[in-house]
């Protein structure tokens, strides 16, 4: 896929699990695609993902796990729908 940071062929989608804030405000979201590009050495997710990632902050209720179901369309990575937020064990 084309890298929208140089332009350039050659990036890759990847998935990763990203933690944010600790303690009582721990929010552990699976999967995020992450793009990352070889050729800038830039990793970057699109502003669709940050914008899940808002929105799932704002609802998720203390210490949780979001298991968003993420999509990827046309190269491109596009989030849909995050599920319910479950308890962490
Ligand atoms: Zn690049």
């Amino acid at each position: 896929m084309i890298c929208d940071i140089c332009g350039k062929e050659g990036a890759r989608l990847r998935h990763v699990t990203r933690s944010y804030g600790k303690d009582e405000n721990l929010l552990v979201i699976e999967n995020v695609p992450v793009i990352n590009c070889p050729k800038c050495g830039e990793s970057y997710l699109t502003a669709e993902t940050l914008h899940e990632i808002e929105r799932i902050k704002l609802h998720r209720t203390g210490r949780s796990c979001a298991r968003p179901i993420w999509t990827a369309s046309a190269g491109s990575c596009r989030n849909k729908i995050a599920v319910p937020v479950a308890e962490c064990s």
